[in-house]
């Protein structure tokens, strides 16, 4: 038996055979004859020939079922990389010049390609790099003859899927092969594989070093995504103990599974209202059926990931119509694009700066870029036809930015209304209150807009200057800070003074353990990761108000996290057992 620690992207626990995928081909130098180069080529050709067809066969699968848009462009990307010049050519070139055989061309070229990708400092292209080795490893099983066989649709229903990357679509047809959840030696929490293995509720741990070389298919694994662990041939004793884990969160979800119809609120009347944070389609029925009440954050720079080109007012349009009839009758909140930090897409140039998340990101870029912002604010009022929905702007960190803002709003509407093309009027317009400026003005902010909400991801590692991407600076990262429960304070005051209707959207609102001192501020709206809701519905239930609001208080006296943090957890979970503890110590992630 042997632990690897990484680091848990998607809760759950999964207790199954491993089925490893993609792992890096071994590939020999094989020195060809000069006459032995042409037939070499060809059989490239047709290695490459195969390969897009297994990718056109899987996009063809995919185009079937409706709201998986995001995964049919990843596949359309990695099809392009097929016939780019930079493999293509490079590899046709090692086999002639070099002469040698065509598995070897291959590995070269892409360690060759791959090494570029490592020296580009933006974050977004050096990712890429793993799409070129998910794409050239399917390439080289091809030539070596390996076909699609280790390719995620063949892996076994009830076992764990490990690779050293998996990407989104990897992850959603593990889902439907049945696959009880997986493991990465890369990767990260926030990656988009990750955001689809929350979404379909399976385990995912990332970012395990030595996996590939310690794992072989046939092994008995178990997943803890909560902890972020794998356990290599588990013994009878840890077997059993991971199996009583796992009967503990089995039973909660299905106790929890049960109040998905009953009203949100808590046990003195006092109605809160539960809504979806929303990154790709395929999420919104997920939520629906979780309970969500609406979709109160719809992340729509997510669009933009994975692909070469901009997505046009057209398809932005579609796009937005889509959400907003998968939801019914319930209303969506579509945050403008946030890009720019971390989340950088290859079709525009977004300059990172020394410092990316201080940089020309999310609505900066917005402003800088107009062209972008009014196609997609364009296809928003369109779409505010057809269903019910309101704008967020993200990162403002001024009214002057909010008025800015506006006004190109106004603008569109106009245009549109002058080109005779049906919009919504009067959509609501709402700021996210995440930058400390934002949070030391509310009553400015919302004196001008219509609706607050508050990102606590980034609001705590600006406030904290601790970046929540950076492993050093994790201990600095307490939502249980003085300073951020003020911030909070400060701003639900401000707007219920001003009669605006203030929401949170950050992760805080989905953490089960702060539930109370959320309730405590008088916020009345959270949104969270889908398969939070029946958990933070379930303690809301349990309830009265008057012992949040204490507990708030007790903690607003205390200076300092670690105080507060015992103060709070400790009350938790001594008064949610079944919803918050298995047994053994636990925070589990969202
Ligand atoms: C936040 O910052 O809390 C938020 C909801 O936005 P994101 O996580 O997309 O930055
Ligand atoms: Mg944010």
């Amino acid at each position: 038996m042997e632990r690897l620690v990484g680091v848990g992207a998607s809760p759950g626990i999964a207790i199954g055979v491993a089925h490893v995928l993609s792992s890096r081909i071994e590939i020999h130098e094989r020195r060809i004859a000069i006459e032995q180069v042409e037939p070499e080529i060809s059989r490239f050709e047709q290695a490459l020939a195969e390969t897009d067809a297994q990718l056109a066969r899987i996009q063809a699968q995919i185009a079937e079922r409706e709201g998986d848009e995001h995964q049919y462009r990843i596949l359309e990307a990695h099809r392009l990389m097929l016939s780019d010049v930079h493999l293509v050519e490079r590899a046709r070139r090692i086999i002639r010049d070099e002469q040698t055989g065509a598995e070897w061309a291959v590995r070269k070229a892409l360690n060759q390609i791959q090494a570029v990708f490592e020296r580009i400092e933006d974050p977004y292209f050096r990712d890429r790099k793993s799409d070129v080795a998910l794409v050239g490893e399917r390439l080289l099983r091809n030539l070596v003859g390996l076909g699609d066989s280790t390719s995620p649709e063949d892996a076994p229903k009830g076992s764990i899927a490990v690779a050293h990357e998996l990407s989104p679509a990897d992850a959603a047809q593990l889902g439907r092969a049945e696959t009880l959840g997986f493991c990465t030696e890369g990767g990260g929490r926030t990656s988009h594989t990750a955001i689809v293995a929350r979404a379909l509720g399976l385990p995912y741990v990332v970012g395990v070093e030595g996996l590939s070389h310690r794992v072989w298919s046939g092994m008995t694994l178990v997943i803890d995504g909560f902890r972020g662990e794998v356990i290599l041939d588990p013994d009878a004793a840890a077997l059993r103990r991971y199996e009583a884990r796992a009967d503990v969160h089995r039973t909660r979800a299905h106790r929890l599974a049960a109040i998905r119809d009953v009203p949100s609120q808590t046990s003195d009347a006092v109605p809160i209202h539960l809504a979806a944070n929303i990154e790709m389609l395929e999420e919104i029925p997920i939520a629906v059926d979780l309970g969500a009440e609406e979709v109160g954050l719809f992340r729509t720079e997510f669009l933009y990931l994975e692909r070469a080109e901009l997505p046009s007012e057209d398809e932005q349009y579609a796009h937005a119509v889509a959400a907003l009839k998968s939801v019914g009758a319930r209303r969506v909140t579509f945050r403008t694009l946030d890009l720019g930090g971390d989340k950088l897409p290859p079709s525009v140039r977004i300059p990172s700066g020394t410092n990316p998340a201080m940089g020309l990101r999310s609505i900066r870029f917005s402003l800088r870029r107009e062209d972008v912002f009014r196609t997609q604010l364009r296809a928003l009022y369109r779409a505010g036809a057809v269903g019910n929905m309101q704008i967020l702007f993200p990162l403002i960190s001024g009214v002057a930015e909010l008025r800015a803002a506006k006004s190109i709003c106004a603008e569109v509407c106009e245009e549109l209304a002058r080109e005779g093309i049906p919009h919504g009027r009067n959509i609501p317009l709402g700021v996210m209150v995440e930058t400390p400026s934002a949070a030391l003005i509310p009553d400015l902010l919302a004196a001008e807009c219509d609706f607050l909400s508050i990102g606590t991801n980034d609001l705590i590692q600006y406030a904290l200057a601790a970046d929540r991407e950076d492993e050093h600076v994790g201990y600095l990262y307490h939502p249980l800070h003085p300073a951020i429960l003020r911030a909070l304070r400060a701003t639900v005051e401000a707007a219920d003074k001003l009669g605006k209707p203030v929401a949170m959207c950050g992760d805080m609102a989905g953490d089960p353990m702060l539930c109370w001192i959320l309730l405590g501020l008088g916020l009345r709206s959270l949104s969270m990761a889908p398969r939070q809701v029946p958990l933070v519905k379930s303690i809301i239930r349990s309830t009265n108000v008057r012992e949040a609001q204490q507990l708030l208080q007790q903690a607003l006296t205390m200076s300092t996290e670690s105080e507060i943090e015992e103060l709070v957890y400790g009350t938790m979970a001594k008064r949610f057992p079944l919803e918050l503890t298995d047994g053994e110590e636990e925070r589990s992630g969202g």
